[in-house]
C-alpha cells in the first residue's frame, strides 16, 4: 500500500457515516472530509438567492454560484466556510436537508464539487464521507464501508441533532424526509447512492459508536498488517 490512505465512507441519509469518520479520522490521524457539506453548502447559497423556489432557471443560477465558490474545511470539517462566511450551523437546518438532493441532481454541481474532493485529496490522506466516494469519486480507495442502520434509528438520530439546535420535528415527519432523501438520492441519474462491490457493509443498528469505532479500526488494521 502506498503512503498515503484514501478511506471512502457511504451510506444513506444519518446512518452514522460522519460521527464515525471524524472519530476514525482522529485515531487514524487523518484528514476528514464532509462531502455532504459541500452539497449543503451549494444548497444554503441557492436558497439564498431563490428562497427555495425551484425553476428552470436553476442550472444557470447554480452555474453563477459555482463560479465564486471558495469553500473550506477548517478543524477537521467542524467548520465549513464559504466565500469567508462560517457556514456550520446554516447548512444543517432542516430547510438544507430538504432540497439537498434536489441540487444535488444537477451535473454541473456534481462535476465541480468532483473536483474540489479529487483536489483536496490529491497530495494527502483522507476519510471522505458521502453518497458516491467509493464508487464515483475514489474507485480506488484503500478501504470502502457503506453503513447502513434501520429507518426508525436514523430518524430517532436526525432527532436528536436537531433538537440540539432547538429545531422540533415529530419522528413521524422526520423518518418521512429521510426516506424521501435516500429515494432521490439513491435513483438520481449521476453517481447515486450505491454501495461500492467492492465496500464492507457496516450495520450500526444497536451498536454503541465505540462498538462500531472498533469495527473499523479492526478492518482498517487487520488489512493493513496482512498486505
Ligand atoms: O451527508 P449529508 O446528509 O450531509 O449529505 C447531504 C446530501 O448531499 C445528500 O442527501 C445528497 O443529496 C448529497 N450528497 C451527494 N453526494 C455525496 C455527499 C452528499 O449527492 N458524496
Amino acid at each position: 500500500m502506498s503512503s498515503q490512505i484514501i478511506i471512502a465512507i457511504d451510506g444513506p441519509a444519518a446512518s452514522g457515516k460522519s460521527t464515525l469518520a471524524k472519530l476514525l479520522a482522529k485515531r487514524l490521524g487523518l484528514l476528514y472530509i464532509d462531502s455532504g457539506a459541500m452539497f449543503r453548502a451549494v444548497t444554503l447559497a441557492w436558497i439564498q438567492k431563490t428562497n427555495g423556489h425551484k425553476s428552470e432557471a436553476d442550472a444557470q443560477i447554480l452555474d453563477e454560484i459555482l463560479s465564486a465558490f471558495n469553500i473550506e474545511f477548517l478543524d477537521n470539517s467542524k467548520t465549513i466556510v464559504l466565500n469567508s462566511n462560517d457556514i456550520s450551523t446554516a447548512i444543517r437546518d432542516n430547510q438544507v436537508s430538504q432540497l439537498v438532493s434536489y441540487i444535488s441532481t444537477f451535473s454541473g454541481v456534481r462535476s465541480k464539487l468532483l473536483d474540489i474532493q479529487r483536489k483536496l485529496s490529491s497530495d494527502q490522506s483522507v476519510i471522505m464521507d458521502g453518497r458516491d466516494i467509493g464508487t464515483v469519486v475514489f474507485p480506488n480507495a484503500d478501504f470502502k464501508f457503506f453503513m447502513i442502520a434501520s429507518p426508525l434509528e436514523r430518524a430517532k438520530r436526525r432527532e436528536k441533532e436537531l433538537a440540539k439546535r432547538g429545531e422540533r420535528i415529530n419522528i413521524e415527519e422526520l423518518a418521512a424526509q429521510i426516506e424521501e432523501r435516500d429515494r432521490q438520492d439513491s435513483s438520481r441519474a449521476i453517481a447515486p447512492l450505491k454501495k461500492a462491490d467492492d465496500a464492507i457493509v457496516i450495520d450500526t443498528d444497536n451498536k454503541t459508536i465505540d462498538e462500531v469505532l472498533g469495527e473499523l479500526l479492526m478492518r482498517v488494521s487487520t488489512t493493513q498488517t496482512s498486505n
